[in-house]
């Protein structure tokens, strides 16, 4: 019997100290340090590599790596309750070295880099000491790479890369783009797309600006770029030519379920926060708390919140024991359409039990209702992921037989009687069991 929803003993003594260092420690820098991307800010640097040193010395640092890379290659279910902690700050995940969209762009490298690519690139990554870029989504196009035209052509022993990139986070302090481009465009989406690696200041790659997610406590930056002319040399391309759309799925996966974990943390946050804001908030007829629909809020919330965090966990389960994305693909799916709703719903009541004070810039909840919206949008929006998940699902049923459903209550019944015939027989005597009684007797 495998089923069970305790951790070990070591791992809790590990997931225990996190906990506390996270909230002594690291939170703090949340309220006093600018953007965690920004690894030329020497002042936040200061302090954090001695944290990220604590951190390596406890075997926690990038957790989401296999042994082989540098990691302790805990697996996704230990990532899962390690970053239902990191969730709680901003900064968390750069001091355990596991922080999007670095932690997909590492997988990737790992991946399908060349030697050269991994000892160039992926080695100063996984310690650390740079940021990288994940540039795909174009202003014209997002959610449907299909639509994609930045391009790019082999001119004798290098590629030039010409367009657009729209969101590419992180983008005016990565060392690093990875590019998909189109190489041949008769060829379609899934074979005619290339990755490229691009290094921070190649001539050609422009930051046309800085755009920002909403107005309040927002640090990080996406950038709109333009390639014109970009060239980089032959062996800069990422696995095959034509491979990006695998490419980009090996990255995707992983990215999605790392989000779903660390949102487990601040719906959590939201829930604490409803919960001390009811039994805090005196009214004439006692304590918020004492209101049937301020329970009935939070009834609903830990039910939503638990059914999510059951979902994320068994989602991990199931990647730690099939190790490919594929064959959970589905289950990602639904790990997708369900976070930015239990984070979205949670966060709202949260913030309406908060009155004046919940829309305030002296609370987080307005950040953390546009981050609801942030994850149904990144990744690939709820729609798409809703698509996915019920085309897997109906993959699996086949058209009913007959001209009734096979659920249809007479087929049952008149199957079950005549089955039963001669046992019923006896039992009920005359009943007649011919197929027109049985209609005739539908509803009984
Ligand atoms: C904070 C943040 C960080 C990001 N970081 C990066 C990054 O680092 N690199 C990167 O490349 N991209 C990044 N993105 C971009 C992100 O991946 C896109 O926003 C996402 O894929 C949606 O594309 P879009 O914004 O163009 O929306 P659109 O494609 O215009 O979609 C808008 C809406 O249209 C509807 N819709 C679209 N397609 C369908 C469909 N097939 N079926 C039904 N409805 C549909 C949905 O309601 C959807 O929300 C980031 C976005 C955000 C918000």
């Amino acid at each position: 019997m495998a089923w069970d929803f305790e951790t070990d003993s070591e791992f809790q003594g590990d997931l225990d100290w996190a906990l506390e260092f996270v909230k002594n420690e690291v939170e703090p820098l949340d309220l006093v340090l600018d953007d965690p991307y920004d690894k030329a800010n020497e002042t936040a640097m200061a302090i954090v590599r001695p944290l990220q040193q604590q951190v390596k010395d406890r075997r926690l640092w990038a957790c989401h790596l296999g042994a082989e890379l540098g990691g302790p290659g805990y697996g996704q279910l230990k990532l899962a309750l390690l970053n239902e902690i990191l969730g709680r700050s901003r900064w968390a995940p750069t001091v355990f070295g596991c922080q999007a969209p670095d932690s997909g762009n590492a997988e990737i490298l790992a991946h399908y880099g060349t030697a050269e690519q991994k000892e160039r690139f992926l080695r100063p990554l996984l310690k650390g000491d740079i940021s990288t870029c994940y540039s795909m989504t174009e202003p014209h196009a997002g959610a449907d790479p299909a639509l994609f035209t930045t391009s790019a052509v082999r001119e004798g022993g290098d590629w030039v890369i010409n367009g657009s990139k729209w969101f590419s986070s992180n983008a005016s302090v990565s060392s690093l783009f990875i590019v998909m481009a189109v190489t041949d465009a008769e060829a379609g989406p899934y074979r005619g797309m290339s990755m490229f690696l691009v290094p921070a200041g190649t001539p050609g790659l422009e930051i046309v600006r800085d755009v920002h997610v909403g107005s309040l406590g927002h640090h990080s930056t996406h950038g709109y770029l333009r390639y014109s002319d970009v060239r980089v040399p032959a062996d800069h391309l990422l696995g095959e030519e034509g491979g990006a759309f695998a490419v980009a799925q090996t990255r995707l996966g992983g990215g999605r379920m790392h989000h779903a974990m660390r949102t487990l943390a601040q719906v959590k946050q939201a829930f604490d926060m409803m919960c001390e804001r009811a039994v805090s908030r005196q009214t004439r007829a006692g304590t918020l708390a004492s209101f049937q629909m301020t329970r009935e809020r939070i009834a609903d919330s830990w039910i939503e919140m638990e059914q999510f965090r059951l979902l994320v966990l068994r989602t991990a389960w199931l990647l730690d024991k099939h190790r490919d994305y594929r064959l959970v693909r589905k289950d990602i799916a639904a790990v997708k359409v369900a976070m930015p709703k239990v984070f979205h719903d949670v966060t709202q009541r949260a913030l309406h039990l908060h009155g004046a004070l919940g829309v305030s810039d002296e609370m987080p909840l307005t950040g953390m209702l546009i981050d609801a919206e942030v994850m149904a949008l990144v990744d690939g929006p709820t729609e798409v992921h809703k698509e996915t998940l019920a085309k897997d699902i109906l993959a699996g049923y086949l058209p009913a037989a007959g001209e009734f459903p096979t659920a249809h209550l007479p087929g049952r019944r008149m199957a079950a009687r005549q089955r039963y015939a001669e046992l019923l027989e006896h039992a009920i005597g005359n009943d007649d069991p011919s197929p027109a009684a049985m209609v005739a007797t539908e509803g009984r």
